[in-house]
């Protein structure tokens, strides 16, 4: 453990995990003329097939790394968004059009095919430094002192920086090397994600996003590149997750057995899912840290603030990690400076996410009964302004000394 770091400026940074969070520090931390160097697992930096909504907060944090237009250009604007109930398909709440949110908050929400995002992200941090990203480096652990931080990898291979950030995803290791181990606990809840070309569903099919609510079930399907698929994310209680990885195949009869008593709407669309492109995910996470960093090394992502889907807001709070660290880095005097401002920033935001999204999550799975009443939709449409109405480029960071 370092004790006091000598004063000076960041210069190189290492980014374990090129996800989207890891990704975004990266470039944000280049934009700030900071020289990053990523280090990702798989063989290649590619990102799963499936969609990933982007808020206004994302979209602003996409804007000032400078693939804003590029990844909204692929991408489908949302036309709204309903809730609605499992057994009828009656609306029970609508949400407004991407212009409505562009008119509120400078930017709209759009629907984004995740590999569309995760190429942007890589193609422009290549532009920066073509030689910037490692694939085939598994971290096993580190070491830091006065002088830097060390990284290892279970390839043999080593690398050496002033700071080390984390973005290696729930099951972190870097977290679990900065605070020590911790279980990773299991929600209770089970996502089915497939992607359904268009050519699979019938000629007329409407393109819209809707959210249907179910006892203990939400089934949420939405367009992708400009309705070249449909994104189908279902969403289920199970007592227990025992497959040893993951994320595991899922067959259409078994996603048909527990949707069962939905409408047509969704058995239909459930049914064009070619088997092959089914996968389940055990939900889990990580209750929240009492601290990201320690001495040269930071936390960003879901390796900081695991997050559910319910608030939809994983991805989003990944970017503004990214933006809002690189603020830091760049403003801050000397690395200790930096990191408290970051967590300053940050922390509270992210544990709030965590809370409110398991919290939300079975306000959802219970709607269908209590139904959106005024007061509930007044309450939900603050939630989701707290988390839409900010901007990691320009939020005010406290107590950055020059
Ligand atoms: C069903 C579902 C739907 C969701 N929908 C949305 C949504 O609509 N909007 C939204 O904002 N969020 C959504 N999320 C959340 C979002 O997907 C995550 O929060 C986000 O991907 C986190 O990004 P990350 O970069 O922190 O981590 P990850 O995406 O997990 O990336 C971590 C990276 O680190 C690498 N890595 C891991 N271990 C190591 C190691 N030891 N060494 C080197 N590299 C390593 C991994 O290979 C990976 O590339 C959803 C999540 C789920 C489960």
């Amino acid at each position: 453990m370092v004790r006091s770091l000598a004063k000076y400026p960041v210069r190189h940074v290492l980014v374990v995990g090129a996800g989207i969070g890891g990704l975004s520090a990266a470039l944000a931390l280049q934009r700030h003329g900071v020289r990053a160097s990523l280090y990702e697992r798989a063989r290649a930096a590619t990102e799963f097939g499936a969609g990933v909504v982007m808020t206004p907060n994302a979209i602003q944090g996409l804007n000032f790394l400078g693939v804003g237009d590029q990844v909204t250009e692929s991408s489908s604007r949302s036309r709204g968004h309903e809730y609605r109930h499992y057994r009828t398909g009656e609306v029970l709440q609508r949400r407004p059009p991407a212009e409505v949110y562009t008119a509120r908050y400078g930017a709209g929400v759009y629907y984004v095919h995740r590999a569309d995002l995760h190429r942007a992200l890589l193609a422009a941090v290549l532009a920066n430094d073509p030689d910037c990203v490692h694939c085939g480096h598994v971290f096993t652990d580190l070491s830091q002192d006065q002088d830097g931080v060390v990284v290892r990898f279970a390839n043999g291979a080593c690398a050496k920086a002033d700071a080390l950030i984390g973005a290696d995803g729930c099951r972190s290791v870097v977290r679990e090397a900065l605070h020590g181990r911790e279980p990773v606990g299991y929600t209770g809840q089970v996502a089915f994600r497939a992607l359904v070309p268009s050519t699979r569903l019938p000629n007329g099919y409407d393109y819209r996003r809707s959210m249907h609510l179910g006892p203990g079930r939400l089934f949420l399907s939405y367009p992708l590149r400009k309705n070249a698929f449909m994104n189908v994310v279902a969403i289920a209680r199970q007592p227990a997750w025992q497959e040893e990885s993951w994320t595991v195949h899922a067959s259409v009869p078994e996603l048909l057995e527990r949707y069962a008593d939905f409408n047509g709407e969704v058995r239909d669309l459930i049914k064009t899912i070619e088997t092959t492109t089914l996968f389940k995910w055990g939900l889990h996470d990580r209750p929240p840290l009492a601290t990201w960093s320690a001495g040269r090394a930071t936390l960003l992502g879901d390796a900081a603030h695991p997050m559910s889907p319910f608030l939809g807001q994983g991805a989003a709070l990944a970017i503004e990690d990214g933006v809002v660290l690189a603020r830091c880095v760049a403003g801050a005097c000397d690395l200790p400076q930096a990191l408290a401002s970051y967590e300053r920033a940050r922390r509270a935001r992210a544990d709030a996410a965590q809370r409110q999204s398991l919290a939300r999550g079975d306000a959802l799975q219970r709607a269908f009964v209590d139904s959106f009443d005024a007061h509930r939709d007044a309450e939900d449409t603050r939630l989701l302004d707290t988390f839409f109405d900010y901007n990691p480029a320009t939020v005010a960071l406290d107590e950055i000394r020059a």
